[in-house]
């Protein structure tokens, strides 16, 4: 746990960008940490842990992210509490958790998830899917969910100007999508890109959302569970 890199990551990129502490597979006291020192917002990747965690920190005002990929199956577990699910990769993801939210009287931020990497193994949508989404009619009838931004994955490689064009692309879009579909809906605003390793250039390149699991907590265990 790196306190102090949190306090030096959140000065350097300043209060228009939203850091989101990605909490998997790390152990409960350094989010309790975190916690106690005043940070509201954890993103986590499976449900199960983000189940349990709730439950857990229920006391406390957080924040819970949900970042990775979700299951159809799943959504109704995390629907009751979660603040923004950052990884709807499907229109028929999008009705699951609108009719999910429906029965509880929830309205649900979204944001879509694009495919933005070289890597064919990450999930998203490309920017053909996102049209053909956003213009279907099933979607526009949905009343249960709101769609606040983009996220994307940059490829997993050394090459920054690689990871700047990926972020570069997906700022463009994110622009051009907001014209189109999104006028006079101020809340759709949010961009999540960067990770610990390249959130200087997300930040460069737009992102009003990073999302940092080992630079805040150190490497991940992923035996312990
Ligand atoms: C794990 C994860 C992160 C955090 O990665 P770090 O390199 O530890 O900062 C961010 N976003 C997503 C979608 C993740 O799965």
């Amino acid at each position: 746990m790196n306190i102090d890199a949190y306090f030096k990551l959140k000065e350097e990129v300043g209060e228009q960008v939203k850091i989101v502490a990605v909490s998997k597979k790390q152990p409960d006291e350094k989010i309790r940490t975190l916690i106690e020192a005043g940070h509201p917002d954890f993103g986590e990747n499976y449900v199960q842990e983000l189940v349990n965690r709730q439950e857990k920190f229920s006391s406390y005002p957080v924040n819970w992210h949900f970042i990775g990929h979700l299951q159809s199956n799943k959504v109704k577990f995390i629907v009751p509490f979660i603040h923004l699910i950052q990884s709807v990769d499907s229109l028929k993801l999008l009705m699951i958790i609108n009719k999910e939210a429906e029965k509880i009287n929830r309205v649900i931020d979204c944001l879509l998830q694009i495919h933005i990497a070289q890597e064919e193994t990450k999930f998203g949508l490309n920017e053909e899917e996102t049209i053909e989404l956003l213009e279907s009619q099933e979607f526009l009838s949905l009343k249960n969910i709101r769609i606040t931004g983009l996220m994307g994955m940059a490829s997993f490689t050394s090459q920054k100007e690689q990871v700047r064009k990926e972020f570069r692309m997906l700022r463009r879009f994110f622009e051009q999508i907001k014209k189109d579909y999104f006028a006079g809906k101020p809340e759709f605003k949010e961009l999540s890109t960067g990770m610990s390793d390249d959130y200087q250039i997300a930040v460069e390149e737009g992102s009003t959302m990073i999302r940092i699991g080992t630079l805040i907590f150190g490497a991940r265990n992923y035996q312990n569970h």
